[in-house]
């Protein structure tokens, strides 16, 4: 009742604000008619006025620390406004702009700065011709908006028809053709009073201290500041990072980008975090009001929305880390190829191949266990970011190379036949289902006979002799007899039940692209045969899962159950990073449904891996605890591909981790992998400038011994000049 005894209060607001509003009116027609009256006067006539963008910085892209990622450089663009173009008559206003045009294009060219330029169109001995695997854009060009000629038009046909329809006369060819180049860009680029046009997007201070010093020359040209992006290190992160680009076509900027006020000429995010967060980074372009007289001459300009700059995204991965697991990727399987061609030459194991000779990529994802948030997502091979933007030849070779596909995430899109790191999942899945105890006994005689009447001929089998077993030691030493029976008395409904709920052939939801990954079951293919479930019980079948999936699944196991959802975003702020807007929380998405008291079986059979098990030799002697599961796959051609996966430290979980090599066949390297990743993580290792990654007690042994070598040299040079 309170509430309902104040209408009183709101008329008088309301008044008030009616008042107000009024008042502005009053005072701004008192501006116009007596305080500016004559000035206004002069530009009554026919006086226009045009809505022009003001663009608005791009938020940036940092790693979890603050460190740079895809960050700002203040640049200069070299702008064209039409509403400062006109002159006298249209003759004079278009002989004036081709000419303003020749001098910025040459004065460019001779500083070696780049314009954009995409005219198919080329002179190359005194002729014009066209570009060679430009079909598109001569498509384009030869269309009723540009040259509006015939299909087969040659390229001198429709120069002729650019050249009139943009009067550039009196010029040499390359001239013209520069000039033509830009005007037909312009038009492309919806170039008008309200859509200034760039000519040249980044150009450097000394250039724009001439072009200023010569702008009475070139009128309608004026320098802008703008920001460019940035990029610390270029090969550290593009797959997630992402490229930004221009829109693919007019028709999908006209239908999908237009009405959210981009101009055709602007760039997006296309890929990685720079596309997924586009319209966090975006911002909200300003607007400034130009008013031109009949004239043509600008009589006032006023800004009537200020730019509000994009937000910062803070990622999950630390960069530190994630030198290291690029670094010891690349390390690794270039050692494993080195290592494939020694074995190779010496027809090791009674073979001259498939040892790893065709391994050219791999995948590592390592993940704090509580928050799902990716501390590193490797991909070998990496490329340039800067390059494959801007070199469109170099973009071809990236998408044209079939053996390293280097253009895909192998943390997130590329999926691996899993292998045995596949049985924790099979083993927890048994245990909960009853089909298994932790003591049940399973004897390996290297075959498995269930399916072959007792005969070995044909029969599936173990890569060891493994006697009578019981789940640890199945385990540890990775016995696939054991697993082919468990996997028989699970089957492979209860089995798909639980892997999924583990992550696997699920989204594991990072906010970029990411494979969801096959699981094996009657789901993969038309027709599921029991004897099928054998091999999808020992992770092969159709099994292939991201490496980001594997780490999930390891994480998941590390979390008592409890599955993390991936993420690859910490926090937003906005531009000035001193507001946080929006923070990443923890959220398990899945619960596995499996006994604590079960999970411990499995989680004790993966520390025996370590210490007792197939990654003894390369992790047992490791300072912190560590539960694994190592992975050999076969491939339908090839060497076979390794895995790993795991968690550290053992009891008391912090990180997870997988790694892939793909046709890697020693597990060594694949361990190796593992090894700089805990370094990186437990004992601040980095890489050093000569590309060796080391702890941090690394870093200050080799520092002392710099130092006595230093000291010493100093000694003797101090020696030889008394
Ligand atoms: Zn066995």
């Amino acid at each position: 009742m309170e509430k309902r005894s104040h209408p009183m209060w709101r008329y008088v607001v309301c008044v008030l604000l009616v008042a107000l509003v009024f008042a502005l009116y009053v005072l701004r027609l008192y501006d116009w008619q007596i305080l500016n009256g004559s000035t206004w006067l002069a530009t009554a006539d026919h006086s226009t006025q045009s809505t022009v963008a003001i663009p608005a910085a791009r938020g940036e892209i940092l790693d979890v620390n603050g460190e740079p990622l895809a960050v700002n450089r203040t640049g200069y663009a070299v702008v064209l406004n039409w509403p400062y173009m006109q002159q006298g008559s249209d003759a004079e206003t278009t002989r004036q702009e081709n000419e303003t045009i020749r001098q910025i294009v040459t004065l460019l060219d001779s500083y070696g700065e780049e314009w954009t330029d995409e005219l198919p169109i080329l002179v190359q001995d005194g002729a014009y011709v066209f570009a060679e695997g430009e079909d598109r854009e001569i498509e384009t060009l030869k269309g009723r908006d540009y040259a509006n000629v015939n299909s087969y038009a040659t390229a001198d046909l429709c120069m002729e028809a650019l050249i009139e329809r943009y009067g550039v006369e009196g010029y040499t060819m390359e001239e013209t053709r520069d000039i033509v180049s830009v005007r037909y860009n312009m038009v492309k680029s919806q170039f008008g009073s309200s859509n200034p046009y760039t000519v040249a997007p980044d150009v450097s201070l000394e250039i724009v201290t001439i072009l200023s010093e010569n702008s009475q020359s070139l009128p309608g040209m004026s320098i802008e500041v703008t920001t460019a992006r940035e990029y610390e290190n270029t090969t550290l992160l593009p797959h997630i990072v992402g490229r930004m680009g221009k829109f693919s076509s007019m028709e999908d900027w006209e239908q999908n980008y237009r009405d959210q006020g981009y101009a055709f000429d602007d760039s997006i995010g296309i890929s990685g975090v720079e596309s997924a967060f586009e319209s966090t980074l975006r911002g909200e372009d300003g607007e400034k009001v130009v008013e031109t007289t009949s004239m043509g001459s600008v009589a006032g300009e006023t800004i009537t929305k200020a730019p509000q700059e994009g937000d910062t995204v803070y990622l999950t991965i630390d960069k530190r880390i994630q030198e290291v697991v690029n670094a010891s990727l690349e390390q690794n399987i270039l050692g494993t190829r080195e290592n494939a061609e020694r074995l190779n030459a010496t027809n090791a194991g009674g073979r001259s191949s498939g040892h790893g000779e065709d391994c050219y990529t791999g995948g590592a994802v390592v993940m704090d266990v509580k928050t799902g948030a990716v501390l590193a997502a490797g991909t070998y091979p990496t490329y340039d970011l800067v390059q494959a933007q801007e070199d469109a030849s170099y973009y071809a070779s990236l998408a044209n190379d079939t053996q390293g596909t280097p253009l895909v995430n192998k943390a997130f899109i590329g999926t691996f036949t899993p292998g045995s790191c596949f049985k924790p999942a099979v083993a927890a899945a048994a245990l909960e289902e009853g089909v298994i105890t932790n003591s049940t006994v399973i004897t390996c005689n290297h075959y498995y006979t269930r399916f072959t009447d007792g005969s070995t001929t044909n029969a599936p089998t173990c890569l060891g002799w493994h006697g009578a077993i019981t789940l640890r030691s199945a385990i540890a030493d990775s016995c696939n007899v054991f697993f082919f029976e468990t996997g028989y008395r699970l089957g492979i409904t209860a089995m798909n039940l639980y892997c999924q709920r583990f992550g696997l052939g699920v989204k594991a939801g990072i906010e970029i692209g990411e494979s969801a990954g096959v699981l094996a079951g009657p789901g993969s293919r038309d027709v599921w045969y029991q004897g099928e479930t054998l091999n999808a019980a020992i992770g092969q079948s159709d099994n292939a899962f991201t490496t980001l999936q594997l780490c999930t699944y390891a994480a998941t196991l590390a979390n008592n159950g409890n599955r993390p959802r991936a993420t690859i975003v910490s926090k937003i702020t906005d531009y000035t990073r001193e507001t946080v807007k929006d923070e990443i929380e923890l959220e398990i998405v899945d619960n596995v449904g499996v006994s604590d008291e079960n999970l411990a079986y499995v989680k004790a059979g993966m520390e025996a891996v370590i210490t007792e098990g197939s990654a003894k030799s390369t992790l047992g002697n490791y300072p912190v605890k560590i539960a694994g599961k190592t992975g050999t796959a076969e491939r339908s051609s090839g060497s076979d591909n390794v895995t790993f996966i795991g968690y550290a430290p053992a009891d008391d979980p912090q990180i997870a981790f997988a790694v892939v090599l793909d046709h890697g066949s020693s597990g060594t390297y694949c361990q190796n992998v593992v090894r700089d990743i805990l370094d990186a993580y437990f004992y601040d290792a980095e890489v050093g400038d000569d590309g060796v990654i080391r702890t941090e007690s690394e870093r200050r042994q080799a520092a002392a011994q710099n130092g006595d070598a230093a000291s010493q040299n100093g000694g003797t040079s101090s020696a030889a000049q008394a």
